[in-house]
């Protein structure tokens, strides 16, 4: 989105912003969850994520639950040695307030004109009542947002493109379609201010959960922070003469439960006949490591041609140098973390031939090959998973 673009910059807001952003943004007042909690084991439920709501889920337990009553997610702190109410100020629970307060200052530092997008990555914060499911609900977790501001008759237009841009790129990073579904949010879910939401979710091991959510938000954002900051926020359109505020269509994604699901779709178990082999398919764009550097013993002979292969691969890939063990553990190890490309290094290399030889994570092909042509053969192979 940013990198590849020139209508989207990147920007890296806050994460401690004036508590008057969450009260234009309407955070401070509505971002709730309907808490309940029983009254025999005291532990507590989002209502909304419990089957019945009169009697406590959990196990050996019968208990009465409590009459809902509307629990505030953001984690609160104190600015400044005081600790009294004027000096509370919130975590950010979501990135996207932080592009709107921005909005002026990037379009004009950037000479940006509508439509474009600002986006950006990092950390969120929120007093989930019940996070779980391995990384898919955490307290604190990345997000990736990005709002893209546009004449309000081409909203529509935009909203779509953004579906199928987000789409296509949870396939490109390696999740399965048959895996990926959309849903349009029923009218009880979707924020008032929305004009239409629609959320891309994956088929877990537990079921289906969201990835990301797309929204059309209207003009409701930049037009409450012009409101309560009395800036106007407005935007002129040199060529149409018309001044109107931008609408926002936004793709809001977890950058963690993206990852929990490309590792569901690329986590395979193989028999080998007298072994197991467990592997993560995973694509190399996404490989935490890329290439592994495996010189076959510790022997100092060696050392030096293996460390020059490693060095010159790391300023390319992401690599990893790994001389213990035997090497059929370590190649086991390798396609445990799913690094698509091994290197062995040998006696051979040093006395013989110059050659290392290359296994391939998915088919474990091992072909012998020139040093010098290890970036070569790397970059035809990577195209193969
Ligand atoms: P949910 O309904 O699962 O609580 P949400 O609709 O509140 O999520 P959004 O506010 O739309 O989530 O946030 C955008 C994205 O941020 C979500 O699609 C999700 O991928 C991610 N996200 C939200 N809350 C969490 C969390 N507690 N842990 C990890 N990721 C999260």
């Amino acid at each position: 989105m940013i990198h590849q673009r020139e209508d989207i910059e990147g920007i890296d807001s806050a994460i401690l912003m004036h508590p008057s952003v969450w009260e234009a943004s309407g955070h401070v007042s509505g971002f709730t969850d309907p808490l309940v909690e029983c009254k025999t084991c005291h532990n507590r439920f989002r209502e909304d994520q419990i089957e019945d709501i009169k009697i406590c889920p959990e196990k050996n337990c019968d208990g009465k639950l409590t009459e809902s009553k509307q629990f505030n997610l953001m984690f609160q702190t104190h600015m400044g040695p005081v600790q009294d109410k004027g000096s509370q100020i919130y975590l950010r629970p979501e990135t996207a307030q932080g592009i709107f307060v921005n909005f002026e200052n990037v379009m004009t530092s950037t000479r940006k004109k509508i439509p474009f997008g600002i986006g950006q990555i990092g950390k969120s914060f929120r007093n989930e009542i019940t996070p779980g499911n391995f990384i898919f609900r955490t307290r604190e977790f990345e997000q990736m947002e990005m709002e893209f501001f546009c004449q309000p008759d081409s909203a529509d237009e935009w909203f779509n493109y953004w579906i199928e841009f987000s789409h296509n790129w949870f396939e490109f990073i390696g999740i399965k379609k048959s895996n990926l579904r959309k849903r349009e949010h029923t009218a009880d879910e979707k924020p008032h201010y929305a004009k239409a939401a629609l959320d891309i979710e994956y088929n877990f091991p537990w079921g289906w959960g969201e990835l990301e959510t797309i929204n059309n938000r209207s003009d409701h954002d930049l037009k409450s922070h012009s409101e309560k900051s009395g800036k106007d926020l407005s935007f002129f359109d040199e060529e149409s003469k018309e001044r109107y505020i931008p609408y926002v269509i936004e793709p809001a994604m977890g950058a963690d439960r993206t990852v929990l699901a490309v590792i569901c779709d690329a986590y395979d178990e193989e028999d080998l006949g007298d072994e197991k082999r467990s592997l993560l398919r995973f694509k190399p764009i996404v490989s935490p490591i890329q290439v592994a550097v495996l010189p076959l013993s510790k022997n100092e002979k060696l050392a030096e041609v293996s460390n020059d292969i490693y060095k010159k691969l790391q300023k390319v890939y992401r690599c990893q140098f790994d001389n213990t063990q035997s090497i059929g553990k370590r190649y086991r190890r390798q396609d445990e973390i799913g690094t698509p490309i091994c290197l062995t290094i040998d006696f051979d290399t040093v006395e013989k031939d110059q050659c290392v030889t290359l296994r391939h994570r998915d088919t474990m092909d091992q072909i012998r090959i020139k040093i010098e042509d290890i970036e070569k053969e790397i970059e035809k192979l990577f195209t193969s998973f």
